[in-house]
């Protein structure tokens, strides 16, 4: 049978092309195992990986810690869906509500659905404590938004890649600028608004950071105008822009935390949003679910996935690498005008590659990357997203950065 044969690469990306949907475009290389920051490739080939699976892997891959509480977990009891309690769901979710400050959690797996969760939280919320009239209930989202894929979600995108011959769209949703707290509270003066939908950083879009304050204001006009502050944190969480949440750096407690990718260390899909008592009790028995979401296997990885987080102090590191790489970075600057601009938080970060936004010059760089052992992937046109796992020392975020400056300095455009 082919899935026991070893394959060749050139068999891996034809099988993908001929039997899978092309729903994506990824970089020319095929993985077979990872450990820690390391990927190797089929024929052995050693890679920094410097996309971390989008931020899922920040525990760095297979962590051995990750890894033996799954396979303990997955020969006890895997899934009993939630028409039966278990020994470990209730055991994970004071594990959240202490490891984040919150009443109550409701686990979900995937991003997107933990994004869907909170906005039928939000609606309701907004129907039951705010008396906005039945289905009239208005969430504000932000320009260059990305929270998932699902028909709901891309309603309220600007992405026409994501949004083109998908409608008729949900209504809704009222889409404002990013980081502008006068088109903001403009849009909260609205009685209907029940919340307000945004990522900390905008990670899939090109790692746009706000100004600072942005969101500790935000905050504050939510509080005024009794509106929720749906944080999506489901890049930017779990240590990833050097601190545990990006919302800490202003100070705040959103609402809602929205939050999915490394709750489980790349090992599961889990997702989850946090909310105190008064938002999360809106929801009664047979309203909202999902036949995996918090089932034993992924409450027992979670709560190792978010101890390697403290243990390891992933969060600190991540903060004085990230410092580290846009120090590097600013000088590579200095020495080659293939560099726009530098930016990001943490081990979150962005290099902004000096042409048009639809040139390829940031993918053949990628590409050429890979060559030298290290693997990123462009965002959006011309912009390179840098984010290894956290799990990365020193001397390795040096020798990356070498490798980045080298295969800048001899790029050639095509
Ligand atoms: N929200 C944000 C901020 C994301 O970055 C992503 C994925 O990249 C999602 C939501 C969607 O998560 P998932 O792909 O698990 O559905």
């Amino acid at each position: 049978m082919i899935a026991e044969e070893k394959i060749t690469a050139a068999q891996a990306i034809e099988l993908e092309n001929e039997y899978g949907a092309h729903n994506y475009h990824p970089l020319p290389v095929v993985l077979e195992r990872g450990e820690g920051v390391y990927l190797y490739d089929v024929d052995g080939k050693q890679y920094f990986d410097f996309l971390s699976a989008y931020s899922a892997v920040n525990q760095g891959h297979c962590h051995p810690r990750i890894i033996a509480t799954l396979i303990e977990q997955a020969s006890k009891l895997t899934l009993t869906s939630r028409a039966f309690h278990s020994d470990k769901l209730g055991v994970c979710e004071k594990y959240l509500c202490e490891y984040f400050g919150y009443d109550k959690t409701l686990m979900m797996n995937t991003g997107a659905e933990a994004n869907e969760t909170a906005i039928k939280l939000a609606r309701k919320w907004g129907y039951l404590k705010k008396n906005i009239p039945e289905n009239e209930a208005v969430i504000v989202a932000v320009k260059r938004n990305f929270h998932g894929r699902t028909t709901t979600i891309i309603s309220a995108s600007t992405d026409p890649v994501a949004t083109n011959h998908f409608g008729p769209f949900m209504p809704g949703f009222e889409i404002i600028e990013y980081d502008d707290l006068e088109e903001l509270e403009n849009a909260l003066e609205n009685p209907n608004v029940c919340g307000f939908w945004v990522e900390p950083i905008q990670g899939e879009a090109g790692v746009y950071v706000p100004q600072d304050g942005y969101l500790a204001a935000a905050s504050e006009l939510c509080k005024k105008y009794q509106v929720l502050f749906m944080v999506d944190e489901i890049q930017t969480g779990v240590a990833r822009t050097g601190k545990l949440l990006a919302s800490d750096y202003e100070g705040i407690k959103p609402d809602m935390l929205i939050l999915g990718k490394a709750l489980s260390g790349g090992a599961y899909p889990v997702s989850a949003v946090m909310a105190n008592n008064e938002v999360m009790n809106v929801l009664k028995p047979g309203e909202h679910g999902s036949t995996y979401g918090g089932n034993p296997l992924a409450c027992a990885v979670t709560m190792t996935a978010l101890d390697v987080i403290k243990d390891e102090k992933l969060a600190e590191n991540a903060f004085t690498l990230g410092n580290l790489f846009r120090t590097r970075m600013e000088e590579l600057k200095k020495e080659s005008n293939l560099i726009h601009s530098v930016r990001g938080k943490g081990l979150l970060n962005a290099v902004v590659i000096n042409d048009s936004e639809e040139s390829d010059t940031a993918w053949n760089i990628c590409v050429q990357l890979k060559e030298n052992g290290l693997l990123a992937k462009p965002t959006h046109g011309n912009i390179i997203r840098f984010a290894p796992p956290l799990v990365m020392n020193e001397e390795q975020m040096e020798a990356c950065c070498a490798i980045i400056k080298s295969t800048v300095l001899n790029f050639k455009k095509k």
